[in-house]
């Protein structure tokens, strides 16, 4: 078989549709093979099947939700302990769930609970 210029215009072009070399092959009526032997000697990219750009996709996709930390901010009241001091630019407030009617979470409630205590036993 022979590679005109008519049908290698049309291998690029459904190659570059992303038609499988299979399906190629069947219009052209070659072997998948020689699609693949023909593509590769035109220099033409390598691309995945469909199947499988499908399935990056949904890889790529679900990865950021996945790596996104959960924004307790915006549930409920959270824990306003401050981190650092308010003037430097790493300052920041803890965020972690408040204890119900509480302004800190479970720990800084004991911190501020501990350092606010009046000293005893001096
Ligand atoms: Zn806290």
């Amino acid at each position: 078989m022979s590679w005109s210029d008519e049908r290698i215009a049309e291998l690029k072009q459904l190659w570059s549709e992303g038609h499988s070399a299979a399906e190629i092959g069947r219009r052209l009526e070659v072997s998948k093979n020689a699609v693949i032997g023909k593509a590769h000697r035109l220099g033409l990219p390598s691309r995945p099947s469909p199947i499988k750009r499908e399935r990056l996709t949904a890889k790529r996709a679900a990865k950021p939700a996945m790596s996104i930390p959960p924004k307790q901010k915006s549930k409920g009241p959270s824990c306003c302990w401050p981190n650092g001091d308010p003037g430097d630019v790493d300052f920041y407030f803890c965020g972690k769930p408040a204890m119900a009617g509480k302004p800190y979470c479970e720990e800084h409630y004991e911190r501020a609970y501990i350092l606010t205590r009046p000293k005893s036993g001096d």
